[in-house]
């Protein structure tokens, strides 16, 4: 894909372009050492630091202690975060989706694309509460992960030394605890038909989406957060097909843990029945396309540089299957996936 002008749609902004302005963004080509200043440079790009009054030093301070609490996970790991948080970036400057929120929802964005996998064990939830895992029960069995996630962000914003949000009004500090909640844990995939059909419903409404309404604030983050965390399927075949092999890894050490454990090995999770061409092309083909083209309705740059290329992802994953054996299967190896579980992609 090809990269888009800042100068296009950003004309305040005539510095040269930074790697974190592209669409096709390459994280793994970042090195390790320089993640958390690309994450601080798109802060400081947004102007968020001078606007909510975030010292350098605290920034730099949450992100690392950010970083180290992401485990080495093959997918969820900082890497992923970086790249979200890029997505979330280009979304909001380029996808020209900023001008749908408050400069605070910005802030509130920036910071939970950081935050939204903290501390993901590599493993579901499903796994946590077979193996009865203390979260399960501190959470209620109900989007554990993300409400761990949020508890450790909650932490890091309690300390001095690295709350982004202490130089917030009391109601502004408020708002962006509640907001920071509803958005991390819209990145549940048990909740994507549900958040899906809600968008889809106001989309149908004539009326159109603004800024000035709560309720239309609300979703447009869910939303845009859940486009940054599979933003991965919006790249080129190179820089975003490297991710579904991470993804099947993490899965497949899921299911030796499985086995360790003496469970039944989840089918999807069993190194030895993998495909990650089946998967992918499932997954990206009824899912997250589906889930862009949609957003595309909200808003029409996805319809240029970003649905375009899912649908060659999705297209190049289908051509590496093997053909059906029953031609009348009609998507042959694909065939039932649209009725598989989403819950335990990304
Ligand atoms: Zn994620």
């Amino acid at each position: 894909m090809i990269s888009q002008s800042p100068t296009k749609t950003f004309p305040a902004y005539d510095y040269p372009a930074e790697p974190y302005e592209q669409w096709d963004f390459d994280v793994l080509q970042i090195p390790k050492e320089e993640l958390s200043k690309v994450i601080i440079n798109m802060f400081k790009h947004l102007n968020l630091l001078s606007a909510f009054n975030i010292a350098e030093r605290t920034l730099y301070t949450f992100v690392e202690e950010i970083r180290l609490k992401y485990l080495l996970n093959p997918y969820h790991n900082f890497v992923h975060a970086v790249d979200v948080t890029q997505m979330m970036f280009v979304l909001l400057t380029h996808g020209n989706a900023k001008q749908f929120f408050t400069h605070l929802d910005t802030l509130i964005l920036m910071t939970a694309a950081v935050c939204h996998d903290v501390e993901h064990p590599g493993v579901n939830q499903a796994f946590l509460a077979a193996i009865k895992d203390p979260r399960v029960a501190k959470y209620g069995n109900s989007s554990v992960l993300e409400k761990h996630h949020l508890g450790v962000t909650f932490a890091l914003l309690a300390d001095p030394r690295t709350d982004v949000f202490a130089g917030l009004s009391v109601a502004q500090a408020e708002e962006a605890r509640k907001s920071l909640r509803n958005i991390v844990l819209a990145t549940d995939m048990a909740r994507h038909k549900e958040i899906s059909e809600t968008f889809q419903r106001r989309l149908d409404v004539p009326e159109p989406l603004s800024c000035n309404s709560e309720e239309d604030r609300v979703l447009l983050s869910q939303m845009i957060m859940k486009c940054a965390d599979l933003g991965n399927v919006t790249r080129s075949w190179k820089v975003g097909s490297p991710w579904c092999t991470f993804l099947a890894e993490e899965f497949s050490r899921q299911g030796d843990q499985e086995e360790q454990h003496g469970l039944p090995v989840t089918p999807m999770m069993d190194r030895r029945l993998i495909d990650v061409r089946k998967q992918s092309a499932g997954f990206i083909g009824f899912m997250a396309l589906p889930m862009f083209e949609l957003a595309a309705r909200w808003l029409p740059e996805l319809g240029m540089h970003v649905v375009p290329a899912i649908r060659a992802n999705v297209d190049l994953w289908k051509s590496m299957l093997p053909p059906p054996e029953d031609p009348a299967a009609g998507e042959g190896c694909l065939h039932g996936f649209e009725h598989s579980t989403p819950i335990d992609f990304v």
